[in-house]
Parts: C-alpha cells; sequence; structure tokens
C-alpha cells in the first residue's frame, strides 16, 4: 500500500514592536541583561490591566492581507488557561474564536510549479518567560528565570493540513518568512527563536479523503530540522501502520542529536485550556477604513518581485526566485543593477551578470564566512563594477573571481584591487603573440604531438602560454592566436 502524508504548520512569529503586547516595556529583548525589561503588567503582579498594543494589532492585520485573509470586524481577546513556570499569569492572552484574520492561503512551489495552500488563521498572543535549565555543584536541578520575552507580541500563523510531504512544509515555511520579511512584522529569523514552528503529521492510503491521526511535533530550531522531523515521523507512522499498529494522538517532541522524535504528551493528559473571553479586554472593533489603510500601505510582496524581476531583467524564474527569497537580497541585487543606466538588451546583461555573481561566487564567499549578503563589505555599486571590468575585458573571469574575494575581504573598490595587485588581463595581441610564439618554440614535443592528432596538446600549450605571461593572458585572445600559430606549423 501507498502512504500519502498530510501536513499542516503552525507557526509563532513575534512581531517588530516598540513595547510588549499589553505593556510599555521594550519588546526586543535579545541583547537585555535578563529580567530589566519587565514591569508589574509582564510580571503579572496582582491588580494590573492590559493596555493593548495597536502596533502588533496593525501587523496581525498586514499579515492576514498579505495571506489573503478575510479581516475580523469583531476580534476578541480570549484567556488561555494551563499552569507552567514559564507562563507568569497562569493563563495567556490569546485569541479563540474570533481571530483578527482567518481564512487565506499563499502559492507554495511544489516541485517546480506554484501550489496554493490554504491558511486557517493568523491571531494574536503573546510570548512567555525563558527557562534556564541548570544543576548546581552537587548535580541538583534548577531553573533559571527570564521574564524579558514575557509578553512580547506574538502572532500565530496556522495552516491548513494541505502540504503532501516535508519539501513542501520546507516551501511553506521559507515562502511565509519571506513574506513577513517583505511586509516588515518580524525578523522571522528562526536561530533567534523569532520564528518558531510545530508541525502536524498523519499518513493516510493514497487515495483515500479522510485524515489519519496526527501528531503533532515540536523543539526544531531549522528549517532542516523541520524537515528531518517529519521525514522521521512519517516513517515512524508508516511502519506502526503496516506493522498492524495504530498512530496514536500525541505531542512528540525533535531530538536533534539523536534524530529522532519522542512522545511528550498523550491525548489524554491534552490540556483542557478552559478559553474564556478576556475580561480586563474590550473586543477589537476592525474598522473597514484601517484595514483598507494597511492594503494600501503594502509593500510588493515576493510573488509580485519574481515575476517582475524575470520581465523586467529577463531573469529566469530560478535566478529570480533565489533573488528575491529574501526581501534585502533582491533590494542588493536592483541597487547593484541601477548603479548603471542602461536599458533593453544591455540591461538584461548586465542584470544577468550581476544575479550570477549574488547566486555563485558570492553566494560561495557568504557560505563559508557563514555571514548574510547585507553584513558582507561587497556594497552593490562595487558589484556593478565589478562587471564594468568584466565587460570591458580588463580581468578575466577567474581574474573577477580574484578580486570580488579580495573586495570580500577587504571591502576595497574592484578598480583599486586591480591596480594593487596587478589582476588585469593582458589583451594586447603583440604581447600575447610573443608568448604564444616563446611557447611553441621551447615544447616542440608538444607541438608535435598536437600536430600528429593528439588534440589535448593544444591545453598544455595554452597553460605553458598563460605561464609566460603570468596568468594574465585573456584566455579568449591565447586560444585564438595559438589556434592560428598551429595552424601555421602545420603546413
Ligand atoms: P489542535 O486542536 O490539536 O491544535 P487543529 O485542528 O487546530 O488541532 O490543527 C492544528 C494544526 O494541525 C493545523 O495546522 C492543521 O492544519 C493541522 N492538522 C489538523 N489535522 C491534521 C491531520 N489529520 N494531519 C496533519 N495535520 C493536521
Ligand atoms: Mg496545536
Ligand atoms: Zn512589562
Amino acid at each position: 500500500m501507498e502512504w500519502e502524508p498530510v501536513i499542516g504548520l503552525e507557526v509563532h512569529a513575534q512581531l517588530l514592536t516598540k513595547s510588549k503586547m499589553f505593556c510599555s516595556c521594550p519588546a526586543d529583548y535579545q541583547e537585555n541583561e535578563p529580567n530589566t525589561g519587565v514591569c508589574p503588567v509582564c510580571l503579572a503582579m496582582p491588580g494590573v490591566l492590559p493596555v493593548i498594543n495597536k502596533q502588533a494589532v496593525e501587523h496581525v492585520i498586514r499579515t492576514g492581507l498579505a495571506l489573503n485573509c478575510s479581516i475580523g470586524e469583531f476580534a476578541q481577546f480570549d484567556r488561555k488557561n494551563y499552569s507552567y513556570p514559564d507562563l507568569m499569569k497562569g493563563y495567556q492572552i490569546s485569541q479563540y474564536e474570533n481571530p483578527i484574520s482567518y481564512g487565506g492561503w499563499m502559492t507554495i512551489d511544489s516541485d517546480g510549479e506554484p501550489r496554493q495552500v490554504g491558511i486557517t488563521r493568523a491571531h494574536l498572543e503573546e510570548d512567555v518567560a525563558k527557562l534556564q535549565h541548570a544543576r548546581d555543584g552537587a548535580g541538583a536541578g534548577y531553573a533559571l528565570m527570564d521574564v524579558n520575552r514575557a509578553g512580547v507580541p506574538l502572532m500565530e500563523v496556522v495552516g491548513e493540513p494541505d502540504l503532501r510531504s516535508p519539501e513542501e512544509a520546507r516551501q511553506y515555511l521559507t515562502k511565509l518568512r519571506s513574506i513577513l520579511q517583505y511586509i516588515g512584522v518580524s525578523t522571522a529569523d528562526m536561530e533567534q527563536g523569532s520564528f518558531r514552528c510545530d508541525a502536524n503529521v498523519s499518513i493516510r492510503p493514497k487515495g483515500s479523503t479522510e485524515y489519519g491521526t496526527k501528531v503533532e511535533v515540536k523543539n526544531m530550531n531549522s528549517l532542516r530540522a523541520v524537515v528531518r522531523s517529519l521525514e522521521y515521523e512519517i516513517q515512524r507512522q508508516t511502519e506502526l501502520l503496516e506493522s498492524g499498529g495504530s498512530v496514536s494522538q500525541e505531542t512528540r517532541g525533535w531530538l536533534e542529536d539523536r534524530g529522532v522524535t519522542v512522545s511528550q504528551r498523550s491525548k489524554e493528559y491534552a490540556n483542557d485550556y478552559r478559553y474564556l473571553p478576556e475580561p480586563d479586554l474590550p473586543p477589537l472593533l476592525i474598522s473597514r477604513e484601517w484595514v483598507d489603510e494597511v492594503r494600501e500601505s503594502l509593500p510588493e510582496l515576493p510573488d509580485e518581485r519574481l515575476e517582475r524581476l524575470q520581465r523586467d531583467y529577463g531573469l529566469s524564474a530560478y535566478d529570480a526566485a533565489l533573488l528575491t527569497a529574501n526581501r534585502r537580497t533582491a533590494d542588493y541585487f536592483e541597487e547593484a543593477v541601477a548603479a548603471k543606466a542602461l536599458e533593453g538588451e544591455a540591461l538584461q546583461a548586465r542584470a544577468k551578470a550581476i544575479a550570477n555573481l549574488i547566486n555563485s561566487e558570492l553566494a560561495r564567499l557568504l557560505n563559508m564566512a557563514g555571514i548574510e549578503l547585507w553584513e558582507s563589505k561587497v556594497a552593490a555599486p562595487a558589484l556593478s563594477e565589478l562587471v564594468d571590468l568584466i565587460d570591458d575585458r580588463t580581468v578575466s573571469s577567474t581574474q573577477a573571481k580574484q578580486v570580488l574575494e579580495e573586495v570580500f575581504e577587504t571591502g576595497d573598490r574592484p578598480r583599486k584591487v586591480v591596480e594593487a595587485k596587478g589582476l588585469s588581463q593582458v589583451t594586447d595581441e603583440g604581447a600575447i603573440l610573443d608568448a604564444v610564439r616563446e611557447a611553441l618554440d621551447s615544447n616542440p614535443q608538444a607541438v608535435e604531438d598536437y600536430l600528429g592528432g593528439k588534440e589535448n596538446a593544444a591545453k598544455f600549450l595554452v597553460g605553458q602560454v598563460m605561464k609566460v605571461t603570468r596568468g594574465r593572458a585573456a584566455p579568449a585572445v591565447v586560444n585564438q592566436l595559438l589556434e592560428e600559430q598551429l595552424a601555421a606549423r602545420k603546413l
């Protein structure tokens, strides 16, 4: 029997606001000393009252619109009751029946084809404190608590169970992250914990229209971990069902080092959250004027930009997808292209050259250094200058790579690097001809081999010319002159 995975993701994204969700403490807590950004509200002292952060509400409206959701006219906050040491109040203010936005969709890349997948809802809640577990000298465990994160605005985006493979889950997360970054509501940085994913997965016989029993997997802090944990879960559930067992509905945790999921909580022990409307907050009446204003302020979204880059610059879908995945990469690309006023084919050729540099050579350097494009010393205009140098044949493609490496290290301008390192190529035919003659004269055996039909000997001779010119001869000119000279010796 063939099995089909069914996956639905729940994503928690911290929102980019100045202050927390219900008090005026700073929401940007990452760099702060523990327990410095706190007040009676987020410490949950008795008698305090929450005040709604309007910016956070607007961020969720913005997200809802970007995800083609409806925006509720009447939204409400609810108390979600459970007790855990990181939950200061003993309940979390969240949204249950009347979320800010619901019923949307987005497109993901499914095997090279766009596919539409459903978004159930995007609602607003608050983050919890951070616990750090430690052991004392005698080996007894204890926990340290940092309340800075408690009350930071958190948006939950719940996806429909529309995904059919771990790879689609990766595409979904990549796209969602990209959209949140484009619209400026979250840094959506998984490693920093501002974009967290719980993955729900079940399997069913292929062709079936009913869903199987799902398992919820938690604890993944990278895209790779999400994909691996889903692969593991699909395999585990398949083996269970094929050996006559059944999947039990439960929450499982992903153990990164062991590459397995383990049971954390079964259905019988599932929380009963006893949701109730938050009595300390009024319902949110979201006016249509506000929604229209937010809609109008939406920037170009990743899908639109992807299409525009292909249309305006003649880029391939592949190149455009790499460039638009992150808004800042796309901005960088467009800044580099705009550094020189060009039109038509010249513009497209330059765009292609710049896209190639960003997606291959520069990507390689960034990857090795473990930094992002916008953290690098290579300014966008410098990339344009490098293309100038390639276009006017000052440097060969090999030299261009060396120049880029140097610019990457030092931040110097490409022209300066070329001068300082003597990296320009020799295109002067007279000088190269001398080198070709010298190479042929001092390697009679290779010449004989070549004339005798050994084509490979030409490569050796090219190498010899390069040696004579210390690698600076323009390859195209070398090839052409060498061919002419060899042909002449044939006669
Ligand atoms: P819960 O009440 O356990 O949170 P929900 O029905 O609200 O469950 O769904 C939570 C998430 O689980 C959603 O992202 C949804 O797409 C996904 N989901 C629901 N049913 C299934 C299923 N049978 N298989 C896989 N994912 C599912
Ligand atoms: Mg859930
Ligand atoms: Zn506070």
